[in-house]
């Protein structure tokens, strides 16, 4: 019995499995089957003997822990499965957490701040330590005390070390939002395991208890783990130290959240007499996929050097598609999942995923495979729709297509900070109650104004100006996603994310999903067949969230994957779409910016890894961008593939149709075009 199990797996893999005792480090390449190793070697575990309640998983996903326990259910037998601990860092801490957290001086009901928690908090701790927004913007703030916390840095800890007076007053403040939290019972989800890592090291009891409970410690994708996580995992795996980790230092892409990569690397040297396994073979994907894969990882400068072969067949040439626009991207790609589902009766919608850079990409290509009727699953990202920046800007519009929008009003009055503050908005609700005039009216009313002083004054008088000149522009039909954009930036919308959040990326980020939101608009007005108006605008938007909804509900049936590639990490998929390789987007142009383009090149090897079987990329000539088209060039990563091994087509040729030689000729050699570049 035990030995027919471990006959599924390579002298290698067998070899990591059964060294059940002691460190044990896999450091090897993508589909090499090392989250295989880690489930074999938890079944094998169960049939020699070892308690199930001794055994500890760590994944990466809670999909990937439910995935990992129902193979190990498979495998052995499903109590026993059930009774082992399968789940993510933030799991196994909250678990340990509602146990233990008395001894930090929290309740065990204790509730975990979210991101607008976490940000209205910051908030206030900086207004009451006086400190401005500006100086000790909320979101720089919010990264500061992350970085902290899973560097293991306390709040007393950043003030001693604080250098300059910029980080004197963000410990100052990591000081008084721990506090706030403390007063509310809330954790935010950097402390749930910076909180464990203080009960294990701060309570020796506690740590006892859980190293008596945890004999053996297996971790999947250690090259993405944080200081704090290795130092929690180091405690607890404590002397006797039957420690498994497996991972691949060339699919590290979390350095930009505090992931370190020397934790797989300098795994050796950090615990004594580790048994380290290196493996080679590919089981995953085609050869001509793995030699991408392959020859991408190759330019990457510092790495582990390994190489990947595969007994698989050759398979088929990568292809590398061409299309005109963004929306031809999304179109060729629902037609092609449409035309295999039809000729092969083996194929399901769930073999098909679509990878992209950035989650405001998915837009487009939802629309259009919902246009082709094509389910899908969204992972690794908010419905687009639903992004706070993105209702709050359609809160924008909403109080100027229905003035009697409170709601939106509410929502929006505050984003960004205009100086209408608690007190302002108490004095608008009682002359409502008096007047029973809508709150966009009444900021313009003279019995509000006397009440309201500074800048409060000032800026309501402003917001009502703009939105009633808005609101008069807006009657005449014609140039709508022109209007949105000159009244989100007048409104000082657009333009405050980098006022708001200082941490350029997370700005950044919001700005473009905004301006992707305001892409939607441009499309809309081109294609309705009804009159190109805000308010028609909006009743689709608000159609479109619905259905959104529905979508969501049917995460577990038969449908395509549509996933950043950070999330795609550790799936796999027959086919594989990956989308937008073009010039700034892949590599994210702020990558290119502040040189993180290794970080990048091992997300684009990641990517190639996912697939099995076909890898289509694609590239578009032409993609809105800021609410207008841009011409795109495609991404130099392109440069990197073997060129005799993919076949450079429009999408047309997908379909076994006559292919226009006039647009062929107009682009003939990517490879030459990246040449000038
Ligand atoms: P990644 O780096 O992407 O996380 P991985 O190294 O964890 O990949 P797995 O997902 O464990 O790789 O394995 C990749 C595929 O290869 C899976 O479908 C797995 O079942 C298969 N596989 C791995 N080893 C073997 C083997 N010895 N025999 C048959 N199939 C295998
Ligand atoms: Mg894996």
């Amino acid at each position: 019995m035990t030995k027919s199990l471990l006959d599924q797996l390579n002298p290698e893999q067998r070899s990591a499995a059964e060294t059940i005792e002691g460190p044990v480090l896999v450091l090897a390449g993508a589909g090499t089957g090392k989250t295989r190793v880690i489930t074999f070697r938890i079944a094998y575990m169960l049939q020699c003997g070892v308690a199930p309640e001794n055994i500890l998983a760590m994944t990466f996903t809670n999909k990937a822990a439910r995935e990992m326990k129902e193979r190990i259910a498979a495998m052995v037998d499903e109590k026993a499965a059930k009774k082992v601990t399968v789940g993510t860092f933030h799991s196994f801490c909250s678990m340990i957490l509602r146990r233990e957290i008395s001894r930090l001086g929290f309740t065990a009901s204790f509730t975990i701040a979210d991101d607008s928690d976490q940000k209205g908090i910051l908030k206030q701790a900086i207004g009451e330590l006086g400190f401005s927004t500006e100086s000790t913007p909320v979101e720089q703030s919010k990264w500061y005390i992350g970085d902290c916390k899973n560097n293991t840095v306390s709040p007393e800890h950043a003030i001693r070390i604080a250098d300059t007076d910029h980080n004197v007053r963000m410990a100052h403040v990591y000081e008084r939002y721990q506090q706030i939290l403390e007063n509310q019972n809330m954790l935010d989800f950097d402390d749930m395991l910076f909180f464990v890592y203080r009960l294990f090291r701060e309570f020796p009891d506690i740590l006892e208890k859980y190293r008596e409970k945890y004999h053996y410690i297996l971790v999947d994708e250690y090259q993405d783990t944080n200081t704090v996580q290795f130092r929690m995992i180091e405690m607890l795996a404590g002397e006797r130290c039957n420690l498994c980790v497996v991972g691949d230092d060339d699919q590290s892409i979390y350095g930009w959240r505090g992931a370190v990569v020397e934790n797989i690397l300098d795994f050796p040297r950090q615990f004594k007499k580790v048994k380290e396994v290196r493996l080679e073979q590919n089981y995953r994907s085609t050869g001509k996929i793995l030699a991408a894969a392959n020859k991408v990882i190759a330019h990457n400068q510092s790495r582990f050097d390994k190489e990947l072969w595969s007994a698989k067949d050759e398979g088929e040439n990568l292809k590398l598609v061409k299309t005109v626009s963004a929306n031809d991207e999304a179109q060729f790609i629902a037609d092609m999942i449409a035309q295999e589902i039809s000729v092969d009766m083996n194929r399901t919608y769930k073999d098909f995923a679509i990878l992209y850079r950035s989650n405001h990409m998915s837009r487009v290509l939802e629309q259009e495979l919902r246009k082709a009727g094509i389910p899908y699953r969204l992972v690794g990202g908010q419905e687009f729709f639903s992004r706070k920046e993105i209702k709050d800007a359609a809160a924008y519009l909403k109080i100027i297509a229905n003035p009697r929008e409170d709601q939106s009003f509410l929502r929006i009055i505050g984003v960004p900070a205009r100086g209408i503050g608690d007190k302002a908005i108490k004095t608008l609700k009682t002359l409502q109650a008096e007047t029973r005039k809508p709150m966009t009216e009444l900021i313009g009313d003279e019995h509000f104004l006397t009440q309201v002083s500074g800048a409060g004054n000032s800026s309501s008088r402003n917001f009502y100006n703009i939105t009633s000149k808005y609101r008069t522009l807006f009657e005449e039909p014609g140039n709508l996603a022109r209007k949105v954009t000159d009244y989100l930036k007048e409104i000082d919308y657009i333009n405050s994310f980098l006022k708001i959040y200082k941490d350029q990326r997370d700005a950044e980020i919001r700005q473009e999903n905004v301006y992707e939101f305001i892409n939607a608009i441009a499309e809309f007005e081109m294609k309705t067949t009804a009159e190109p108006t805000l308010v028609n605008f909006l009743e689709s938007y608000a159609l479109l969230d619905d259905n959104d909804k529905t979508r969501e509900e049917e995460e577990n049936s038969d449908a395509v994957t549509l996933s950043t590639v950070h999330a795609s990490k550790g799936l796999e998929f027959p086919y594989v779409f990956l989308t937008g390789m073009e010039f700034n987007l892949f590599p994210h142009e702020r990558a290119v910016k502040d040189g993180s383009v290794d970080e990048e090149l091992r997300l684009f090897y990641v990517a190639i890894t996912r697939a099995q079987q076909n890898l289509i990329l694609s590239y578009t000539g032409k993609r809105m961008r800021f609410g207008e088209f841009r011409n795109q060039r495609p991404s130099p990563f392109l440069e990197y593939l073997p060129e005799e091994i993919v076949d450079k087509c429009l999408p047309d040729d997908l379909f076994h149709t006559m292919s226009n030689e006039d647009l062929r000729d107009g682009f003939a050699n990517i490879f030459a075009m990246l040449e000038e570049d």
